[in-house]
C-alpha cells in the first residue's frame, strides 16, 4: 500500500477558527526554511515582535508568539504569573473560563470563581465583589472575546477594577485581537494571550502574548521555579529577547512564523482602527441578513462580538445534518455550539481575511438553500 500527498478542500472557514488563510499568507509559509538561528531569521523574528506591539498597542518589551497554539499562550501567562497558594479569581461567562480555572488549579493556586450567564459579558460588579471579599487575591482573569458564547467584556474596566485591589490582570484576547478595540498599554493589561488562526487569519500553532513590566516584574520576584520547562519565560526569552545574544531553547516554527509576519504585514498595511472597523460592518450586514432569514443572536446587541456571531438554530432544523451539508455541498465551514450551548447555537464566525462581503454572501445564500 502506498499513502499519497494530502490535497485539502478548499473550503470556506466560517466557524471559532481558523479562518481563512489568504493566499498571501499560504505563499508566505511556501518559502524556503531557514535555519531559526539564521540572521535572516531572527532579523524576521525582530520584526515579528514590532508588528504584535503594533497589533497588541503595546510597547511592553515581553512581546512574543509562543511556538503552539491559543491555549499554550493561555498556560504560558498562568504558569509563568501563578505560584503555589496564589489566589486568582477567573470571571467565567463561556467554556474558555473555565480553561482558566484549570490552569489556576494545575499551577498549585486558588481559584475564585465568579460566574455570568452563558452569552453574557462579565458582570464588573460581580468581580468587585469578589475583590471585596478576597483581599488576598493576587490576579484577576478574565475572556475578553468568549468565543463560545460570541459576548464580549469591558476589559477596561475590568482590568482598572483588578488594579483598584492590587491584583495584576491576565485577559484572554486569542479571539478579540485585530477584530475588535484592544489597547493593552492604554487599558494596563498585565498579560495577554492570542491567537495566530482566528482575526489574524494566519494558520493555527503560534500564540502571541504580551507581558507588562509589573508582570515582568512578578515572574522575576518567584519564589519557585516556573514549572513548565518549555513555557518559563526566564528561558524563552533567552531566544525571543536579547540583542544578538539568541541562545537555543527550542526550534521555532520556522514557516509557521513566516505566516505570521505576513499576515501582521497585511494588518498593518490595511490599519488596525480599518480591520477594527471591517469586522463591525461586516458583522452588520451578516445580521441583517440572519435577521431576514428569521434567525436570531444568543447575545444581547451591545456586548456581541462582530467577529463571532452565535445564533439560534432554528426550530426543527437538524443541527449536525446542516452542518455537514454546508460542509460537503457548500463547502462551508460553520461552528457548533459548545458545552451547554450545544445542538442550541451555530457559532458564524467573521474573522479576519474571512470577514468579508463575498463570505457573507456565500454563507446567507446557502443557508438560504438549507434550513
Ligand atoms: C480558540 C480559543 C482559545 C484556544 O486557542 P487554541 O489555538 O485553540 O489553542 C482560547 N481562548 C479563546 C477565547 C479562544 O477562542
Amino acid at each position: 500500500m502506498s499513502i499519497g500527498s494530502f490535497h485539502p478542500p478548499r473550503r470556506m472557514l466560517m466557524g471559532p477558527g481558523p479562518s481563512d488563510v489568504s493566499e498571501r499568507v499560504l505563499a508566505a509559509m511556501a518559502r524556503p526554511t531557514v535555519g531559526h538561528l539564521d540572521p535572516t531569521f531572527i532579523t524576521m523574528m525582530d520584526e515579528v515582535k514590532s508588528l504584535l506591539q503594533y497589533v497588541f498597542q503595546t510597547r511592553n518589551e515581553l512581546t512574543f508568539a509562543v511556538s503552539a497554539p491559543g491555549s499554550a499562550g493561555m498556560e504560558c501567562c498562568f504558569a509563568n504569573l501563578v505560584e503555589p497558594g496564589d489566589k486568582v479569581i477567573v470571571c467565567q461567562n463561556g467554556v474558555f473560563g473555565g480553561r482558566m480555572k484549570e490552569n489556576v488549579e494545575r499551577c498549585g493556586g486558588v481559584a475564585v470563581m465568579v460566574q455570568d450567564d452563558w452569552g453574557c459579558a462579565v458582570d464588573a460588579q460581580k468581580l468587585e465583589e469578589a475583590l471585596l471579599q478576597h483581599p488576598d487575591a493576587v490576579l484577576v482573569a478574565f475572556v475578553h472575546a468568549e468565543t463560545s458564547t460570541g459576548a464580549q467584556s469591558d476589559a477596561k474596566t475590568l482590568v482598572e477594577l483588578a488594579h483598584q485591589h492590587d491584583c495584576l490582570a491576565i485577559v484572554d484576547a486569542v479571539t478579540s485581537l485585530a477584530g475588535t478595540p484592544l489597547k493593552v498599554d492604554e487599558w494596563q493589561i498585565d498579560a495577554i494571550y492570542s491567537g495566530s488562526q482566528k482575526c489574524l487569519s494566519a494558520s493555527p500553532g503560534l500564540s502571541p502574548v504580551s507581558f507588562s513590566p509589573r508582570a515582568a516584574e512578578k515572574i522575576g520576584n518567584r519564589q519557585t521555579k516556573v514549572q513548565s520547562w518549555f513555557l518559563d519565560l526566564n528561558l524563552v526569552m533567552g531566544y525571543w529577547g536579547g540583542e544578538g545574544k539568541r541562545a537555543y531553547h527550542h526550534t521555532a516554527p520556522v514557516n509557521c512564523l513566516y505566516g505570521l509576519h505576513e499576515s501582521l504585514v497585511m494588518v498593518q498595511e490595511e490599519g488596525l482602527e480599518n480591520a477594527w472597523a471591517r469586522h463591525d460592518k461586516n458583522h452588520r450586514t451578516l445580521r441583517k441578513g440572519l435577521e431576514q432569514l428569521g434567525i436570531s443572536f444568543l447575545v444581547a446587541e451591545q456586548d456581541r462580538l462582530p467577529q463571532l456571531n452565535t445564533v439560534f438554530i432554528p426550530e426543527g432544523v437538524d443541527d449536525a445534518a446542516v452542518r455537514t451539508q454546508l460542509l460537503n455541498e457548500y463547502n462551508l465551514e460553520i461552528g457548533a455550539g459548545l458545552g451547554a450551548l450545544a445542538g442550541k447555537v451555530w457559532r458564524i464566525g467573521l474573522m479576519g481575511h474571512a470577514s468579508k462581503q463575498s463570505n457573507i454572501d456565500h454563507c446567507l445564500s446557502s443557508l438560504r438553500a438549507v434550513v
